[in-house]
């Protein structure tokens, strides 16, 4: 299996071609599809294997019709640590860098008043930690109900790190509507319980 077959945007197989990638991980050629389709996904893998590019190429391809407006972000990546989101984010621009998308990163460490003029102008890609985020919101400075996608990476680490009340408030907080894509190295009773009540008939891959 080739990227090409994978009906990406155009713009998004000419990055990764220009970053070198020759041929999809198991969990891309597996989830890429399906998340197209427009699938809930519950990917069982671990870091390494490919997992960031297998949410954030068909993310970026969904996104690539339409804007963002004020205050509304289109769509949201959820991740434990600061770290880890600065990794996303980092991903996210080297696959949407011939797109013009705007996604603005929202974690601790980083001052209010440039995230809020971001969200302000309105993105199409909010990657944050779960507590930032909320903090944001009950600011009021950000709405979630224009989310249409809603990616939960590593829920395992935030089943670790005491986030799932977090997690689940934002689910909350979200459309009813959105196609989730929730990735967990490991499927502890807590993380089965919300991919139950959250995810809508989703399709497990595992590598
Ligand atoms: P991840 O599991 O998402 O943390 O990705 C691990 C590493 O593999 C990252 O450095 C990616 O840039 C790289 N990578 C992801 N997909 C591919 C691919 N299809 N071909 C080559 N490298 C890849």
């Amino acid at each position: 299996i080739k990227f090409s077959d994978l009906d990406l945007d155009p713009k998004v197989l000419k990055a990764i071609d220009e970053a070198g990638y020759v041929s999809p991980t198991p969990i891309q050629a597996s989830a890429i599809p399906l998340a197209l389709q427009g699938r809930d996904v519950l990917g069982i893998a671990q870091t390494g294997t490919g997992k960031t590019a297998s949410f954030t190429l068909p993310m970026i391809t969904k996104l690539a019709k339409g804007r963002a407006r004020a205050r509304m972000p289109r769509s949201l990546v959820l991740c434990p640590t600061r770290e880890l989101a600065a990794q996303v984010a980092e991903n996210f621009e080297v696959y949407a860098k011939h797109l013009k998308l705007t996604m603005a990163l929202l974690i601790g460490g980083v001052s209010f008043k440039e995230q809020d003029q971001k969200i302000d102008r309105g993105v199409d890609v909010l990657i944050a930690t779960p507590g930032r985020l909320l903090d944001h919101f009950e600011r009021g400075k950000l709405m979630l109900n224009g989310v249409q996608i809603m990616v939960v990476d590593e829920a395992d680490r935030m089943l670790d790190m005491g986030f799932i009340p977090d997690i689940e408030r934002i689910f909350k907080l979200t459309p009813f509507t959105r196609q989730t894509l929730f990735f967990s190295a490991t499927m502890a009773p807590e993380i089965t319980r919300i991919t139950q009540e959250f995810l809508q008939n989703p399709e497990r891959v595992e590598v």
